[in-house]
């Protein structure tokens, strides 16, 4: 069975051809960014073929169509009517959708209806969802939503100390993002530790950040909240803050709240307090040099990131595991390091030469908590949750 996995940005579409059996391996992948704009970046490949060029491409739809005329250039397929089914990435499934879904009329309206509370990725998302529907009529078309692993969250962690009609009315909780990665890192864990059971904290460390706490396969916390902008501080995000600061700062710089939306989202986080870069690989680089803001941006991040750690371990009454994922996560051994040296109270030892060395279990023999480091694959799991879906 071959599934297509479409995630579809405001400007961009990343797609992957998944062939759904034991180690449902990636054929085929690649990614259109600029869609719209004068030039657009097209780069796709397929094992050893692999193709990289510029050109104008208007739409979601001729985007998707150039990603298939290359795939079957490439001689992957050769007619669509290969393609048995397609994933669609949907960041915000509100608290309707708790599991993959498939696409029908209804649901599509629902997810058009839950676009207020995600703004500026489900209007994204559904551009994918229309253009892939038209050129693909024969497969069915799934649904798997970055919310959906977060919506076992209990009552206590999901509410906010909110007036309750806010909740009501207005749809005010923490849903939690990057839930497929999570549930993929989780799962993954588990089969490492050898048992579907255990305390375990999956930090996905990228260009956005979050943590969840998972207690035997179920996830009971997570950092980000009703948006992707609280927790920890991320690349241009500030992550959690005195929510009365925007308010005061709004007041002080005569802004609107547009205005605090951007500069909490776009030039806050990594960026802001470096002064340098969103970019750790940048700051890395600054910090071997000794540069002062360089080393306290790494030093903050530690900090704010073991202090979750801390926190969720109170939440699961216990920690076995620890995974670390995504960009930082599986690149930045001095992070990983200045994370875990706050952290042997719950015993945590890192292995130092296994640490730097990225392998994927870095734990001492004596460390009482198991510490891995995971390649996210967001597709891999999108793709299992299709086959799961057709095949239940
Ligand atoms: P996204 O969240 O967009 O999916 P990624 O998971 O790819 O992003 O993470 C991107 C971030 O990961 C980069 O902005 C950078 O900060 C960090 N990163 C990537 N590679 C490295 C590396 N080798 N060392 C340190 N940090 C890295």
């Amino acid at each position: 069975m071959n599934i297509l996995i479409v995630n579809a940005g405001s400007s961009s579409l990343k797609f992957q051809l998944i062939k759904a059996d034991e180690t449902f391996e990636t054929l085929y992948e690649g990614i259109v960014d600029g869609i719209g704009r004068a030039s657009c970046f097209f780069t796709a490949s397929a094992g050893t073929k692999s193709v990289t060029y510029k050109k104008r491409i208007p739409d979601h739809a001729k985007a998707l169509n150039e990603a298939v005329s290359i795939l079957f250039e490439f001689g992957v397929i050769k007619s669509l009517k290969e393609i048995d089914a397609v994933g669609h990435r949907v960041v915000h499934g509100g608290e309707k959708y708790t599991k993959a879904t498939k696409l029908t009329v209804p649901v599509v309206r629902n997810i058009e209806a839950i676009a207020e509370l995600a703004p500026l990725h489900n209007p994204a998302n559904l551009q994918g969802i229309y253009a892939s529907m038209e050129i693909i009529t024969h497969a069915p078309h799934i649904a798997i939503f970055d919310t959906a692993f977060h919506q076992t969250l209990p009552e206590k962690a999901y509410k906010y100390a909110l007036p309750e009609d806010w909740y009501k009315d207005y749809h005010i909780r923490k849903y939690g993002f990057h839930g497929t990665n999570h549930k993929y890192i989780a799962h993954q864990t588990y089969t490492l530790i050898g048992k579907n059971k255990g305390k375990i904290i999956t930090c996905h460390l990228g260009n956005g950040s979050s943590i969840s706490a998972i207690k035997d396969n179920v996830c009971v916390e997570t950092s980000m909240g009703f948006t992707p902008l609280e927790g920890i501080p991320m690349g241009t995000r500030s992550g959690s803050i005195d929510p009365a600061i925007p308010l005061y700062m709004m007041d002080k710089l005569k802004i609107d709240s547009k205005k605090m939306d951007t500069i909490l989202n776009k030039n806050s986080g990594i960026l802001a307090i470096s002064d340098l870069s969103s970019d750790v690989r940048d700051i890395w680089e600054r910090a071997q040099k000794n540069n002062k803001k360089a080393l306290y941006t790494l030093e903050k991040l530690a900090y704010e990131i073991a202090l979750k750690i801390g926190a969720y371990a109170a939440a699961m009454d216990g920690l076995d595991a620890i995974t670390f994922t995504a960009g930082i996560g599986e690149n930045a051994w001095y992070l990983r390091r200045d994370i875990c040296s706050y952290l042997n109270h719950l015993g945590v030892k890192l292995d130092s030469r296994k640490n730097r060395s990225n392998a994927a279990q870095i734990q001492d023999e004596e460390s009482k908590v198991k510490i891995f480091v995971i390649k996210a694959n967001e597709g891999k799991q999108m793709a299992r949750e299709v086959f799961n879906f057709l095949n239940k």
